[in-house]
């Protein structure tokens, strides 16, 4: 038998590549002997409803809402999901498959309600950058490990009852304030990660194949996981820029969030004067935050001196570390103090 995937209106939710999650899906099949094939449905065209799977992906606001009306009035992904088919929904395609999303004029849009989630606005503006996310129950009990994906949305999503995070996060935000992500219901994966995500984690990819077709041998995987565990190397290195406020207010200065995150403002000022302030706020980096590897976070020292080098490509030119380890910042900022 043919397995087929569908790739869902590229042209209108095709960010980040996303699409290249259905190259994963039918490659890591043809790998194994299966007959496998991707469909693409151009926007326009009526979405076949006997796939095995279907490939959603993520997009802007205004071709998000064109996609959303052509599949509610088509319903193909509807009666395919009633069916039994596999759908991975990424970021747009997570909100349009729920039940509301914000539409390009920032108002509530109908969504296709095949999950029972909520997108709204987030208050806190776009959160951007590298997320890793820790799989839930009996997922994680299946041997799935963290997942790596890079998230940018400005939506916030809650879940109904009808169905539950896809994890917890470990780095970044995901539905809405950093504790979970994704949202999952019999066998559609909703999720905001992008990578592709099932390049980054062949280990999803075989879960939803697994679904679909049944128990699949191994592969050799050494190229996809050291990509993913690169990932995550990178991912934990880039701690404490996750939020960015829409409007270049970074959310009070770059306050840290409960979390310990920093936001930044879109226009690369963070914090105004580089300060940073732990959970107390008492100025203070935790070890895990010190800036360090490459990337916009980074540190250069100056005697005895850390300077720690903000997104911006600011020097923070005071601070020191103490013998604990930790690293105290005094919120003092020299621009440019030593260039980038
Ligand atoms: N437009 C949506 C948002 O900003 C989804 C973005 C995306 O798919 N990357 O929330």
């Amino acid at each position: 038998m043919t397995v087929t995937i569908a790739l869902v209106y590229p042209e209108l939710l095709g960010t980040y590549g996303d699409g290249g999650n259905a190259t994963v899906l039918a490659q890591r099949l043809a790998w194994r002997g299966h007959e496998a094939r991707v469909v693409t449905v151009h926007a326009g065209q009526a979405v076949p409803e006997t796939c095995e799977l279907y490939v959603v992906g993520g997009g802007e606001d205004l071709p998000q809402a064109l996609a959303a009306e052509k599949l509610r009035a088509g319903r193909a992904l509807h009666h395919a999901v009633d069916g039994g088919a596999v759908v991975l929904a990424v970021c747009a395609g997570l909100q349009i498959l729920g039940e509301r999303f914000v539409g390009p004029d920032g108002r509530p849009s109908d969504g296709l309600g095949i999950l029972d989630c909520r997108t709204t606005p987030s208050a806190r503006g776009r959160a951007i950058g590298e997320i890793l996310v820790q799989p839930a129950g009996e997922w994680a009990g299946d041997g799935l490990p963290v997942l790596s994906g890079f998230e940018n949305h400005s939506g916030v999503t809650e879940l109904g009852p009808g169905c539950r995070p896809a994890g917890s996060v470990v780095v970044g935000v995901g539905n809405q304030d950093g504790t979970v992500e994704g949202a999952v219901a019999g066998r559609v994966w909703g999720t905001y990660l992008h990578g592709p995500v099932l390049a980054r984690n062949p280990r999803l990819a075989d879960m939803l194949l697994g679904w679909a077709v049944g128990p699949l041998g191994p592969l050799d995987d050494q190229e996809p996981e050291a990509l993913h565990a690169e990932r995550c190397r990178r991912a934990r290195g880039e701690r404490g820029r996750l939020w960015r406020s829409e409007r270049g207010r970074p959310s009070e200065q770059g306050r840290r969030s409960e979390r310990g995150r920093l936001w930044r403002s879109e226009r690369g000022r963070p914090n105004e004067r580089g300060r940073r302030s732990g959970p107390a706020g008492d100025g203070r980096l935790g070890q895990n935050d010190e800036p360090s590897g490459p990337g916009p976070l980074g540190r250069a020292r100056l005697g005895t001196r850390w300077l720690c080098r903000l997104a911006s490509g600011r020097y923070l030119a005071s601070g020191r570390y103490l013998a604990s380890g930790r690293y105290l910042a005094s919120g003092r900022s020299r621009p440019g103090a030593t260039g980038r």
